[in-house]
């Protein structure tokens, strides 16, 4: 009798430990985990190799990545604006350039065409994927005088924008196509290629959040055009053709290290089960979130690579907090439009977007990363579907 209370009273207080434990938008504890031997291990080699900054580990990963990719280059940089701002610069923008690009996609791109002494010209989103529209893609192309020097195309929370019709107006124009693959690490297209291997060159982040993570920061350029990638391989170290030898005008100092190369490829072959499972539980919240006051995205397949899953909602203040209230974490990505930003608003006129400003106000994302287990997944569900005072 005594035993058997006490294991209920045991129990009583695991559930209520279970509910007062915090559902987190994100857990790199969790994550790295499983490889903590693995990932100490190769750092015991690279600090034994002597050999720390592009060495034999960044050829090696920069090679595994592009297969991955399916493109023929990759350059290993510093981190992922960095990619941006080297991909513009090796496309030859420069000071009085535009550069087209979507205003809800947290500013990198503005910020790398803007070291590039170039302005951003924003362009409106598709309503159903927060993507890059094609349509209002077209209108600026066609009007922008002179046209801008190049479009970045970000594939926002993981999702492929609508490359085969963007890809067509930017061919029509003659403007080539940045992809930003920040959130898209491994994201599929129907016709099998995948994220950065569509547009003229593409750019990567491994900062540790993103589908594929390093222990630190770092990024990458890929490409299949050679000149473009030997002009970023010269402008991630000084512009030099060789030891020395400063050669294109624009260089930086943006390398990749050893040691998150190899840490990097300890992660590249864990990226297809992530993303996976990313997307299992994107399904099951598309699925179990059954709420007059949340819209919640489409199922989808491999073209999602699951990075963020982003509902929406008319009161996302109110849902936000209900939901902390029920111990799940959420955030908002992102609050502020490029063109209502501060810096961008000082520098003059911002053009009107309405739909990228209807979703600044209502979008919110859920936990989802791939060590997110089924009874936290439960809980976001039931607690999504049990918010009552909305309005
Ligand atoms: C994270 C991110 C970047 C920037 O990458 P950093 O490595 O943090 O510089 C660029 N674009 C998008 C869409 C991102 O999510």
């Amino acid at each position: 009798m005594m035993r058997e209370s006490s294991v209920i009273a045991r129990a009583t207080e695991a559930g209520a430990l279970a509910l007062e434990t915090k559902v987190p938008v994100n857990d790199l504890t969790r994550h790295v985990e499983p490889f903590l031997e693995q990932l100490g291990e190769v750092a015991r080699q690279v600090i034994a190799s002597g050999y720390f900054v592009l060495g034999p580990q960044t050829k090696a990963f920069e090679s595994a990545f592009a297969n991955y990719c399916g493109v023929s280059e990759a350059i290993g940089v510093a981190n992922g604006t960095d990619a941006l701002e080297l991909a513009l610069r090796a496309l030859g923008v420069t000071r009085g350039h535009t550069v087209a690009m979507v205003a809800n996609a947290g500013m990198y791109g503005a910020t790398a065409a803007m070291a590039c002494g170039a302005m951003p010209s924003y362009v409106d989103v598709e309503a159903s994927s927060a993507t890059i529209d094609p349509a209002c893609l077209e209108r600026l192309l066609k009007q922008a005088d002179p046209r801008p020097a190049a479009i970045i195309v970000t594939h926002l929370y993981g999702r492929l924008a609508d490359m085969s019709h963007l890809l067509k107006v930017a061919q029509v124009y003659g403007v080539p196509v940045v992809e930003d693959c920040a959130q898209a690490h491994g994201a599929k297209g129907e016709d099998g290629r995948r994220a950065g291997s569509y547009g003229d060159v593409a750019c990567f982040s491994f900062y540790p959040t993103k589908n594929l993570g390093a222990l630190g920061d770092g990024g990458a350029v890929v490409t299949s055009d050679p000149v473009l990638a030997g002009r970023v391989r010269q402008l991630r170290q000084y512009g030099w053709s060789g030891k020395y030898r400063n050669e294109l005008a624009g260089g930086r100092n943006s390398r990749l290290d050893e040691m998150q190369a190899a840490f990097l490829q300890v992660m590249l072959p864990q990226l297809d089960g992530w993303n996976a499972r990313r997307r299992e539980i994107a399904e099951a919240y598309s699925r179990g979130i059954v709420h007059p006051c949340i819209q919640v995205p489409a199922v989808a397949g491999e073209e999602y690579a699951g990075h963020l899953y982003v509902v929406r909602s008319a009161d996302r203040t109110g849902l936000q907090a209900h939901l902390a209230s029920m111990n799940v974490a959420s955030e908002v990505h992102y609050p502020t439009a490029d063109t209502r930003q501060e810096i961008m608003v000082r520098m003059g006129h911002m053009p009107t977007l309405p739909v990228t400003e209807n979703l600044c106000d209502s979008v919110l994302s859920l936990p989802c990363f791939p060590e997110l287990d089924d009874v936290e997944v439960s809980k976001v569900i039931d607690a999504c579907n049990a918010w009552q005072d909305y309005g």
